[in-house]
């Protein structure tokens, strides 16, 4: 099977298992698992912020950032096709009991200027935007990268407004690796940032949230009201930190391998790629046909993708797969398009 659903579909590799049945465990809603405050410290030097907190995934970390930089009735900024608003099942209503205020992002980048003028001020009426949340790759646009200028304007813009700023960074170091700029560059533009080491980072789970001391701590106690309180989870932690050393810098081939798909898909008549030249890991097509029986199609040829709109596909790229799977990916494809 040629999986290119997403990239939560990798698996540990033998080393990075390796480095999970070796791993040092403690307990650690006690604070006592070396391997998972290892973690946390190397995440945290690594993004230039004073703490971090390890999560079960990046839905948890998107709650708890939301709950805890928010009170209820808070109006929360974001793209109306951040995944906080389409793939979390309402957890700003349900969790943070926040009010969403949306914007549109051409190609993932939100307009400043729009930016500029949605903040509202606590007044008898509104209850005052307390929180703006933006996504970085952006998932939706395709892996779009937001450019370090664009953050540094939009953090400008909340703090003159006295909010805060979160970052899904879910894909934050496939935006480092095909942008150049730090993480810690990026994240200066944030208070608080989750990045996912389930995805391209090839670990079985996790997310790690970092921010200020105080921001983490108070993170710490809703990750336990919401049930992600874990106990000897270094055998985790062991696995992400692996992927920290080991996973950063390769993921420039699975942008180069995306690439490869874009351009190759591109030649065939009948598909809109709708970027030829993906930033990062992602590949999405329009076709004139139903997506769903593309995909089971290709199914039926060992290649697994995603039906993500009723006529578009998207294909993710990740360590599970090759370059030579890319050329095979396109010959199937283009042999399913010449036989229709
Ligand atoms: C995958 C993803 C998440 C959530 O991650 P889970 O670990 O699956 O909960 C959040 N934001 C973005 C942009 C993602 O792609």
């Amino acid at each position: 099977m040629i999986d290119l659903r997403s990239d939560t579909v990798t698996k540990p590799t033998p080393a990075m298992r390796n480095a999970m049945a070796n791993a040092e465990v403690g307990d650690d809603v006690y604070d006592d698992d070396p391997t998972v405050n290892r973690l946390q410290e190397v995440s945290a030097k690594l993004l230039g912020k004073e703490a971090a907190l390890f999560t079960p995934s990046g839905t948890m970390s998107n709650a708890i950032a939301m709950k805890v930089h928010t009170r209820p009735g808070d109006e929360v900024l974001m793209d109306t096709e951040a995944h906080s608003m389409l793939y979390e099942l309402g957890l700003p209503a349900t969790i943070a009991h926040v009010l969403t205020r949306q914007f549109r992002s051409a190609k993932g980048v939100p307009d400043v200027e729009e930016i500029r003028h949605s903040f509202h001020a606590e007044s008898l009426h509104n209850p005052g935007t307390t929180l703006i949340l933006l996504e970085n790759t952006h998932n939706r646009a395709g892996g779009e990268i937001i450019p370090l200028g664009v953050m540094r304007e939009i953090y400008q813009i909340t703090k003159s407004h006295d909010a805060s700023l979160h970052l899904d960074g879910a894909r934050l170091f496939n935006a480092v690796t095909a942008s150049g700029v730090s993480a810690a560059e990026f994240v200066e533009n944030a208070d608080s940032v989750t990045f996912c080491l389930s995805k391209g980072l090839g670990c079985p789970i996790g997310s790690v949230l970092c921010g200020t001391h105080e921001f983490i701590h108070r993170a710490r106690r809703v990750r336990k009201m919401l049930g992600g309180g874990m106990r000897q989870v270094g055998i985790l932690a062991a696995a992400g930190l692996y992927a920290l050393e080991n996973h950063i810098e390769r993921l420039e081939t699975d942008h180069a391998n995306a690439r490869l798909l874009a351009q190759g898909l591109a030649q065939i008549s009948g598909i809109r790629v709708r970027n030829i030249s993906p930033p990062t890991n992602m590949v999405y097509f329009d076709i004139d046909a139903s997506s769903d029986v593309l995909c089971r199609k290709m199914r039926a040829q060992n290649v697994l993708a995603n039906p993500i709109e009723e006529q578009t596909v998207r294909l993710v790229t990740h360590l599970g797969v090759n370059e030579s799977q890319m050329r095979e990916t396109v010959k199937i494809i283009q042999e399913i398009y010449e036989k229709s």
